[in-house]
């Protein structure tokens, strides 16, 4: 357990706090806020301990120069708006420089400042100096609560944690117990779902949940790899060449471990990757050569719900078909729709997944979506994430 804000004296200290404000925007406005109000509790708690809140993101990618395009001063609006009190701005290009120490050394118990975009300076995705130094010459206690970049050792993700006392904040607090507890402590029947485009980004996952779960289902991209691995045509539906081999181990590991792996047993193909293509549906064995898979089929999707019924904890990483496109929406929609009504802990990682389960509706049904993508598939590896392993045990 790692310690948290609730953990140490924060009264009347400058604390700087990593916090994942990457949301996404377009043209110049916030499209999406969840990453913003994930971080209130943190900022709020500590500015009423009486600490002077120093906050840190990134947002895009910058290459290390400062773009305005990717400034966080629509951030700071946003934040001053749900707040209901100002957040400071510090805009600078060098994210510190004599006058943001100044403004740092200003502030005062109780205020919230932000720092401009940590990527806009070169150092901070290599974790070097002298930018951790300046980072840190400006606090006395460092938060991490960015967990969607905790898979990352960056300047203000873990290098910070050298110079001060680091502990988390509530946002990781919480994700470290979904996640975790679903992976160390699950009640069974433990079922996780993958799916998504390929299953070579996930073949670690996969390798790591089948040593914990009760059932593994498949679905999305990935299934066509597998039924080549089956030893089926799969015309021209996505394929992960390289990981035709891999597939086949997975089954025959499962097979060892004693865990029921489900495989879409019929999908749903189209002539083109379009919302409007003319599209039927086919058992996995009988996919017509000139036609693609673009979402699983009705008796997949009967099967899945059955088994999701009766699980006790789902995970859920990746959509069962190209859910972006209402034709081929079905299956990642019904997934979603039994997991919110299952009475199962459910745990949602991975970015389009959230989207998805956002988009049908169904996010307050769910017992925790995660704020991490490529963090919560770390996680879900059974990796050590650098920006939570560098802060202080209990
Ligand atoms: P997550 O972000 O939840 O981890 P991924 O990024 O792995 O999920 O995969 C999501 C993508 O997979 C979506 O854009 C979806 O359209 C795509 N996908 C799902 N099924 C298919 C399919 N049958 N063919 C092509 N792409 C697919
Ligand atoms: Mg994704």
């Amino acid at each position: 357990m790692k310690k948290t804000v609730k953990d140490i004296n924060v009264a009347g200290k400058k604390v700087l706090v990593r916090c994942d404000f990457n949301v996404p925007m377009k043209d110049g406005m916030i499209t999406d806020d969840r990453r913003i109000t994930s971080a209130l509790p943190t900022i709020e708690y500590l500015s009423a301990e009486g600490a002077a809140v120093i906050l840190m993101s990134h947002m895009g990618r910058p290459k290390g120069e400062p773009k305005p395009e990717y400034s966080l001063k629509p951030v700071a609006d946003r934040l001053t708006e749900l707040l209901g009190r100002e957040v400071i701005f510090a805009a600078s290009p060098q994210v510190v420089d004599e006058n943001v120490k100044k403004m740092a050394d200003d502030l005062e118990g109780g205020q919230i400042m932000l720092l401009e975009n940590v990527r806009y300076r070169a150092e901070e995705t290599k974790n070097e100096e002298p930018f951790t130094g300046e980072l840190a010459s400006l606090g006395e206690i460092f938060v991490n609560d960015a967990f969607g970049t905790a898979h990352r050792a960056h300047c203000s993700t873990a290098g910070l944690a050298k110079y001060m006392p680091s502990v988390s904040g509530f946002l990781i607090e919480k994700e470290v117990k979904f996640l975790g507890d679903a992976l160390e402590a699950p009640e069974r029947p433990f079922v996780a779902i993958m799916g998504g485009a390929k299953v070579g980004d996930k073949i670690p996952v996969i390798e790591n949940l089948l040593k914990k779960v009760d059932t593994l289902i498949i679905g999305g991209g990935m299934s066509y790899t597998f039924f080549k691995a089956m030893g089926y045509e799969i015309g021209t539906s996505i394929l992960d060449e390289e990981s035709i081999g891999l597939a086949g181990d997975l089954m025959k590991k499962a097979e060892a471990a004693g865990v029921e792996l489900l495989i879409p047993v019929d999908t749903v193909c189209a002539k083109e990757f379009d919302n409007n293509s003319e599209k039927a549906v086919f058992d996995r064995d009988k996919i017509p050569a000139d036609m693609m898979g673009m979402d699983i089929g009705p008796d997949t999707i009967k099967l899945y719900c059955d088994v999701i019924s009766r699980a006790k904890t789902i995970v859920w990483n990746g959509p069962a078909g190209v859910f972006e496109m209402p034709s081929f929406a079905e299956g990642t929609k019904a997934i979603a729709g039994a997991l919110a009504e299952s009475d199962a802990v459910t745990v949602i990682g991975g970015g389009d997944s959230a989207a998805a389960v956002e988009q049908f509706g169904f996010a307050d049904k769910m017992t925790h979506i995660s704020t991490g993508g490529g963090a919560s598939l770390e996680f879900l590896e059974g990796k050590e994430l650098p920006g939570i392993s560098c802060l202080e045990d209990k």
